[in-house]
């Protein structure tokens, strides 16, 4: 289907190819780029100023960003009331550690339990707009959730592929949005490799990560909101655990967007981003080190972090892309330290955390204690989804 941008608020104007720049419709369906076979990323007429006034403070969703998000037309939003979620201080954990400034975003108290509510409503709202029949997905658990619930809510027919040792809460709840899952022995590679195998004549969307260009878009509500929510001030560095890495980037995007709408002070000095893997599965921490080219080849374990178990990330290069700029840098944690991450978040600040949370946590604790982070800097962790669903995996381990 041919979308007509006239009296749309969005200022979609295009998608580039994250490989080669290549310019793409953003008016027509599209998956990956035909040049490069690499995710493609949408593009806004920025040059049109355009101030923060354009925020709709009447709508307390991600979607208060409309001009800057690629929908076009409001009857094709699927929404649950993702984002605009709270930006916490934590006081307890701060003067234990002799912290300044502290802060946590709770990406847990979206629709559906993580922040795959954002990218899976706008990728689910664009492949209404866009006339799909159904979308299909290999997932760790959250997107799949996210995606089951989102094509509920837009009548679309909805296929999730999923690891066969996902806690069952992430399996039941899907059945619950009435999607079709199917259970594969392996990781979300491999649940990959399914989807391929099973929607090879394309009659269903893949929204796998990145493979599509508007998960990312979604994610990119939460750039924004970091900057609304600290009153444009961003944070010094920013912890996010990364797997297929569209937070990480979608993040940036949105840092990026918003100097060049100058919302953000001339002298902002953009964030360190950190990204944070699980011992068992760390392929960008791998490439990072210059331990291997790329995370082609590389073998994962399962994790209790699903969301960090994505061996082969499409957007790798884009990842380190980010790390470059930023000044960032990936660390990776190990499973008991995930467990003690729970343990500090539930019981110094009353935080039930997904294991990916905690390992954000860990993880500033490891470089506060190699010194790569000051006590004196503004340090913002991101929290990716709740503890609920994950509670197979770690229920009796509270107390060690
Ligand atoms: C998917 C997921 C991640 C990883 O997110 P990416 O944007 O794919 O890097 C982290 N935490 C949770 C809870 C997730 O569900
Ligand atoms: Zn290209």
């Amino acid at each position: 289907m041919k979308l007509v941008a006239s009296e749309s608020l969005s200022r979609l104007a295009a998608l580039h190819c994250s490989a080669c720049g290549t310019t793409h419709s953003a008016f027509d369906l599209q998956r990956v780029s035909t040049c490069c076979n690499l995710p493609l990323v949408a593009d806004y007429d920025l040059h049109e100023p355009l101030s923060r006034d354009v925020i709709d403070q009447a709508d307390t969703s991600m979607w208060r960003y409309g001009a800057l998000l690629p929908l076009l037309h409001d009857e094709n939003k699927v929404t649950l009331g993702e984002g605009m979620t709270p930006m916490l201080n934590l006081p307890r954990l701060a003067a234990r550690h002799e912290l300044s400034s502290l802060l946590l975003k709770d990406e847990g108290q979206n629709p559906t339990g993580s922040f795959k509510a954002r990218g899976l409503s706008m990728a689910v709202s664009k492949a209404k707009e866009l006339g799909v029949d159904g979308c299909i997905i290999p997932t760790a658990g959250n997107a799949g959730v996210a995606m089951a619930a989102y094509c509920a809510r837009a009548g679309l027919r909805a296929v999730v592929v999923m690891p066969r040792h996902t806690p069952q809460a992430f399996k039941e709840e899907c059945y619950w949005y009435g999607a079709e899952v199917e259970l594969v022995d392996g990781l979300i590679s491999d649940c990959g490799a399914r989807v391929r195998q099973r929607n090879a004549d394309g009659a269903l969307l893949d929204i796998s990560t990145l493979k599509e260009p508007y998960r990312l878009e979604g994610k990119k509500t939460m750039g924004y909101e970091i900057a609304e929510q600290l009153n444009w001030q961003l944070p010094d560095v920013l912890l996010y655990p990364a797997g297929g890495g569209t937070g990480l980037i979608g993040i940036w995007k949105a840092f990026q967007e918003m100097k060049a709408l100058g919302w953000l002070a001339p002298e902002t000095r953009l964030p360190r981003m950190v990204a944070v893997q699980a011992q068992n599965c760390c392929p960008l921490l791998e490439t990072y080190a210059g331990r291997q080219p790329n995370c082609h080849s590389y073998q994962g374990s399962a994790t209790l972090a699903n969301g960090l178990a994505v061996p082969h990330p499409l957007g790798e290069a884009m990842m380190l892309r980010v790390l470059q700029e930023s000044r960032g840098t990936v660390v990776s944690v190990s499973e008991e330290d995930m467990l003690a991450g729970m343990r500090d978040l539930g019981q110094q600040e009353g935080l039930f955390v997904a294991p990916e949370g905690a390992a954000v946590w860990m993880a500033t604790r490891q470089l506060l204690a190699t010194g790569w982070l000051q006590r004196d800097e503004k340090i913002l962790l991101l929290n990716t989804g709740s503890g609920q669903k994950y509670m197979e995996n770690v229920a009796g381990r509270a107390t060690r």
